[in-house]
């Protein structure tokens, strides 16, 4: 991939393709990790004097303007963080965007609206999506691919306009496959992987791939149930994706043929109910009472998790153990996250909860090596799969 460094982006308009997609509290920003994961690329563009235009998504607007998912507070909020006056476009490639575009001066930056309020970005009809792309690259001269959570999508910002415009990839790309690169070819050992989280289905493609690959699979959160349920056991109101329950099984049999460590909870904190003040108590994972659901990993369940990551030399960790957002119920996740921290090893902390998880808990975010941007896009590459939007930077 070439990098920013080879572009010659003086006095030039720079498309910039970042991810932007913070959750938002009304207009408030609740946490802004990726809007600083777009700061570098974006100050070493303007400082090097290009005319830089930011675009990016935010939310699920499916192809209609919904000011809900306006990218306004996030405009604000960039600006505050570059240092540097952020011009907003009111559209996306309509008159504001053309006119902001034209009035920019070398060193300055402008952010255009929310992609996803045109439905060429997110179209499967390439030539719906080619013509939405041709009016984003008629915006600039040159095209910059820094939004590594979208990059798993076949989306016109992401895929089409690098095609029609020389390109680069900007420096969190690079720094986001540089670090899943190491994780998929040749990982220090023990290489352990912790996954929970409660997209059960999405992560089932990333164990087929990783049970080839690690020395321990340790699970837990929302999807350690239905290999708990696989086993036999029962697991009340706890979160449960039957449908997948074969699958699951043939997991534990393949585990257990290569010599995979595949751990499971012990003991789960058990509640009442889905809420933040549910009554809850600790249970054995093979005794969860019918009207029960399990919400956290148990104590037993953390120091065990806890030992099997002590020795490790890389650690993968996607998905919260248990559900951080209510305190009662945050406590699996924090003993995770601080036994990544104590390992020593080359540790690397994938998705968007998983995250915004750390930071809530007031964890050090350098006690990581690594916190990716993307939740969905480093668990595709660490499955194997192409990416369009890196193959498109690759061309
Ligand atoms: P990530 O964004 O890090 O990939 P996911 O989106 O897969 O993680 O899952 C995060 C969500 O999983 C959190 O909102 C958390 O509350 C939920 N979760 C974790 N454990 C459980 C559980 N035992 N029951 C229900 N939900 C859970
Ligand atoms: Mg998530």
């Amino acid at each position: 991939m070439r990098t920013i460094d080879s572009l010659d982006v003086k006095g030039r308009r720079v498309l910039v393709r970042a991810d932007l997609n913070v959750p938002l509290d009304g207009d408030a920003i609740t946490d802004d990790g990726r809007i600083r994961a777009s700061v570098p690329t974006i100050t070493t563009l303007a400082e090097r004097g290009a005319r830089v235009i930011v675009c990016a998504h935010l939310g699920r607007p499916k192809g209609k303007v919904a000011p809900e998912f306006s990218l306004a507070p996030v405009a604000a909020r960039l600006g505050e963080l570059l240092g540097r006056p952020v011009a907003f476009a009111s559209d996306v490639v309509g008159d504001s965007a053309r006119e902001v575009a034209e009035g920019l001066e070398d060193g300055e930056v402008a952010l255009l609206e929310n992609l996803r309020f045109e439905p060429g970005e997110e179209s499967k009809d390439g030539e719906a999506r080619g013509a939405f792309a041709a009016r984003l690259a008629d915006l600039a001269e040159l095209y910059v691919g820094d939004g590594f959570g979208a990059v798993h999508r076949k989306h016109a910002s992401v895929y089409d306009v690098p095609r029609l415009l020389p390109h680069a990839a900007g420096g969190l790309v690079v720094t986001e496959v540089e670090v899943l690169r190491k994780l998929t070819e040749d990982p220090a050992r023990p290489y352990v992987v912790v996954l929970g989280g409660a997209k059960v289905s999405d992560k089932l493609g990333v164990i087929a791939n990783l049970l080839g690959k690690v020395d321990r699979l340790i699970v837990g959160g929302g999807m350690a149930y239905t290999f708990l349920k696989a086993q036999g056991h029962e697991v009340g109101n706890s979160l449960l994706q039957a449908d997948q329950l074969d699958q699951v099984r043939g997991f534990i049999d393949e585990a257990a043929k290569r010599g995979v460590d595949l751990v499971l909870p012990v003991d789960v904190l058990a509640a009442t109910g889905f809420a933040e003040d549910a009554e809850h108590e600790v249970v054995e994972a093979t005794a969860i009472p019918a009207d029960r659901e399990g919400l956290d990993i148990g104590p037993k369940t953390r120091e065990l998790f806890a030992g099997k990551l002590a020795d490790a030399a890389t650690v993968f960790w996607n998905g919260p153990m248990g559900v951080f957002e209510f305190d009662a119920f945050a406590g699996g996740t924090r003993a995770v996250a601080e036994a990544l921290i104590a390992s020593g090893a080359f540790t690397v902390v994938g998705g968007g909860d998983s995250a915004a998880a750390v930071r809530k808990l007031g964890l050090p975010e350098d006690g990581f090596s690594h916190i990716s941007t993307g939740g969905g896009a480093s668990l595709e590459y660490l499955e194997g799969k192409t990416l369009p939007g890196l193959a498109a930077l690759e061309d």
